[in-house]
């Protein structure tokens, strides 16, 4: 071993080379020395770019805030979310990055001073969302953003996305895209219509997961399936297809939109075959039959955040959604789902989180875990 290695924090892709690099035994050193260095310069790289990622999000966030006059407690609320979830990730990333190194120079103390919290709890309280969400749920909260058309609304969107979908590499090169942002890629767009007329009663927004790294996600989705979604999405996300879908009234509608990087723009798109096998909704565009194969896991889309703040925000809803046999027939109502959550997934999915969490050496210390909340709740 060389001097380099025992100094060396092993970080996610040494992780996942590992199997291979044993593998690769037959090659000679000089082969092998050579294979190394250009993963080390890689991962490098990559840290640099997810501490850009950070900073750019920080920083980005911040203007949007000022640019769309949000209150004192508003902005408050909000950059701590996005600070904490940041930092957060930050932390369980390999090799952790510490708060400081997301906030340069003069900006560390400012933030520090300003917003405490989050620089205390980001080892020992979770997050409920991943930065990306923070930031919709913040748009969709602001005033002068909320029109009924969806398509208004993605155009606003796509305005916040130009300045922190890419950043700059430091190297000159083409910029690269911002790894909090990065697999957002898709926003889903839910509604309850009136059955008389048509008309919009209640819509919300999700985004598809987006944190770097597998690990990561996994931490994500079973969090949010244990702490933040409706029980219901809950369920049919830990069944990863083995079942019937989840059945919504009629008046329910749910549509998705592709960010295409190049274009700078969203494109409506139809539903993936994960999410058409969990949700019996009316979806626009319909969903088409394809080979592809979808790799994401269960969970990660966009419709599971935004069925789910449907769900949570609509009692009427809530309370009609049911899982029906081939001939219609109910099979399960809305009780009896969130019970076959808790009796068959919850425990599985919170010793699944443990042992990934302490993998990452984040401080679960007692059996009650701790959920990150603003100094002020708005
Ligand atoms: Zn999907």
């Amino acid at each position: 071993m060389d001097r380099c290695d025992a100094e060396h924090h092993p970080t996610e892709r040494e992780e996942l080379n590992q199997n291979q690099q044993n593998n690769n035994n037959n090659l000679n050193a000089e082969e092998n020395s050579r294979i190394r260095r250009k993963c080390r310069l890689t991962d490098q790289k990559s840290l640099q770019n997810m501490v850009k990622s950070g900073t750019n999000f920080i920083v980005t966030f911040k203007k949007l805030l000022q640019k769309t006059k949000a209150c004192k407690e508003e902005a408050r609320h909000y950059m701590e979310l996005v600070l904490h979830s940041i930092f957060f990730f930050g932390h369980i990333n390999k090799p952790p990055i510490s708060p400081d190194k997301f906030l340069p120079g003069q900006l560390t103390e400012g933030f520090r001073s300003q917003f405490p919290k989050p620089f205390s709890e980001y080892n020992t309280h979770l997050p409920s969302y991943t930065p990306y969400s923070i930031l919709l749920e913040y748009i969709c909260r602001i005033e002068h953003l909320k029109p009924e058309d969806p398509d208004v609304f993605i155009k606003k969107l796509e305005t916040v996305n130009e300045s922190l979908w890419k950043i700059d590499d430091g190297d000159g090169n083409k910029p690269i895209v911002n790894r909090f942002a990065l697999v957002a890629t898709v926003v889903s767009y839910c509604c309850v219509k009136d059955s008389n007329n048509a008309e919009v009663l209640k819509k919300t927004y999700g985004a598809s997961v987006s944190c770097k790294g597998d690990i990561q996600r996994e931490i994500m989705i079973a969090l949010s399936a244990l702490h933040v979604w409706d029980r219901a999405v809950s369920y049919v996300v830990s069944c990863e297809g083995n079942g019937p879908p989840i059945t919504f009234p009629k008046k329910v509608q749910c549509s998705a939109y592709k960010y295409k990087q190049k274009r700078g723009s969203y494109k409506k798109i139809a539903p993936c075959t994960k999410c058409y096998k969990m949700y019996d909704v009316e979806y626009d565009p319909e969903h088409q039959e394809h080979d592809d194969e979808e790799l994401w896991p269960y969970g990660n889309c966009a419709e599971n955040e935004s069925i789910s703040r449907l769900l949570q925000r609509d009692k009427d809803i809530r309370n009609n959604i049911c899982i029906v046999g081939e001939n219609r027939e109910k099979l399960m109502n809305r009780e009896e789902i969130e019970n076959k959550f808790k009796e068959e997934y919850e425990d599985e999915k919170k010793s699944k989180v443990r042992k990934l969490l302490e993998s990452r050496k984040f401080k679960l210390s007692s059996e009650e875990w701790r959920f990150f909340t603003p100094s002020h709740s708005l």
